[in-house]
């Protein structure tokens, strides 16, 4: 009986946990995500191994359901300093991913081919890492597992923009994200000074004339011969009208008009998709375009209707901020592993995110050749290397730290 009591009293002893045990912990994590990866607003497993995490580690804040499927978990801090939120994707992807790991999806169609199960697994890590030290933050840490990323189901909401709308932000003053990255190995993380990402819109434009006889276009009004001024009058915003030193693109894919040969166009739609790498080009293009097509239209004795859709803006690091936090990065990961990047093309709905508060968002290696890991994301391939998640749950907790410190 006595010995049973000690061994008892000895099990309830709080004790370090070795890095070892934690780096397992989060790899098997990870590995349980990935077995079972489930694709926007129906990560209902996920939702609950997270939460089952978080409250196995301690954490008794844990709110599910967010934006339908979403996790948010606050640590209370000691002090009163503004919050910090760190974010991570949960959503899995819909490919079929190359056969034979022992972790491998049991879901057909369906794999973590953009790692979010590792990003889900840094940020449980950075949770239990903050959480063991709560009473010496100065403020709270709010942990946002946002469904959805890579888009919500046809005619439902979903992502980072449900996530805004259901408050799960509110009160932050600061946040930070970080994404995989299949190019840099592992051990070295990557820092855009502003603009991560680019921003992305689709844009229709139909021009309105009126039908005549071919032989008598003045009794009609050309859709055609006015689409063409409009295309080329576009082609004067990137070149004349923005700032080189941020530059955008605005591509034209589409363009239909006309039923014969021998008749003046009533209508033409023209397709096209503008990509933008800060919110201030963004604008100026959404609101120049429009006027741009509507002025020339005009001007020939037609109209011009512009919309956009499918908008995404931009993902930005706030100013100062990349070169403020790096120090941070170098001192887990050494000076010469912290590499700078340029914007990328892809996009990420954390942007909607950046728009409105301030945050840094930084890329982390996840390369092994030795390991034969080098696919890149969305590809039946892909996998990470998972001695980038102990790392990355420490660059989480040792960034919410610092912010909370100043
Ligand atoms: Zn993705
Ligand atoms: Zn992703």
């Amino acid at each position: 009986l006595s010995s049973a009591l000690l061994l008892c009293a000895w099990l309830a002893l709080p004790r370090p946990v070795s890095a070892d045990a934690f780096s397992d912990k989060l790899s098997s994590v990870r590995r349980d995500l990935h077995a079972h990866p489930e694709l926007a607003n129906r990560e209902t497993r996920t939702m609950g191994a997270i939460a089952a995490y978080l409250k196995a580690a301690g954490i008794t804040d844990v709110r599910t359901g967010v934006a339908k499927t979403g996790v948010v978990a606050t640590i209370h801090g000691a002090g009163k300093a503004a919050a910090v939120a760190l974010r991570a994707p949960i959503d899995a992807f819909p490919v079929d991913e190359k056969p034979g790991r022992p972790y491998g999806s049991t879901t057909p169609k369906v794999s973590h081919a953009c790692g979010h199960d590792a990003l889900t697994a840094m940020l449980l890590g950075a949770a239990e890492l903050l959480n063991a030290e709560r009473d010496k933050l100065p403020g709270d840490v709010r942990l946002v597992f946002q469904p959805a990323e890579e888009g919500a189901p046809e005619g439902e909401e979903g992502g980072a923009p449900l996530m805004m709308k259901e408050k799960a932000f509110d009160g932050v003053a600061t946040v930070f994200a970080l994404h995989v990255d299949e190019t840099l190995p592992v051990g070295q993380a990557g820092l855009a000074p502003f603009a991560v990402y680019a921003g992305a819109d689709t844009l229709k434009i139909v021009v309105n004339g009126k039908a005549a006889h071919g032989a008598t276009p003045w009794k009609g009004s050309d859709a055609i011969a006015v689409a063409a001024q409009v295309v080329t009058a576009l082609q004067q915003l990137p070149s004349r009208q923005m700032d080189i030193s941020d530059p955008i693109v605005l591509t034209l894919g589409t363009i239909q008009g006309g039923t014969r040969p021998n008749g003046v166009a009533a209508q033409v739609t023209m397709t096209g998709t503008l990509r933008t790498y800060s919110p201030a080009a963004r604008k100026r293009m959404l609101e120049r375009t429009a006027k741009l097509a509507k002025g020339v239209a005009e001007s020939l004795g037609a109209q011009a209707d512009v919309s956009w859709s499918d908008g995404i803006p931009p993902v930005v690091n706030a100013a100062g901020m990349a070169d403020e936090y790096r120090p941070v990065l170098e001192k887990e990961l050494g000076a010469s592993n912290v590499k700078t990047m340029a914007a990328m093309p892809f996009a990420d709905d954390f942007s909607v995110v950046s728009e409105s508060i301030p945050s840094l968002y930084f890329q982390l290696g996840i390369r092994n050749e030795a390991k034969g890991i080098t696919a890149g994301t969305h590809t039946p391939d892909f996998d990470v290397d998972e001695a980038s998640i102990p790392l990355g749950a420490k660059l989480l907790a040792k960034l919410a730290e610092r912010r909370l410190q100043q």
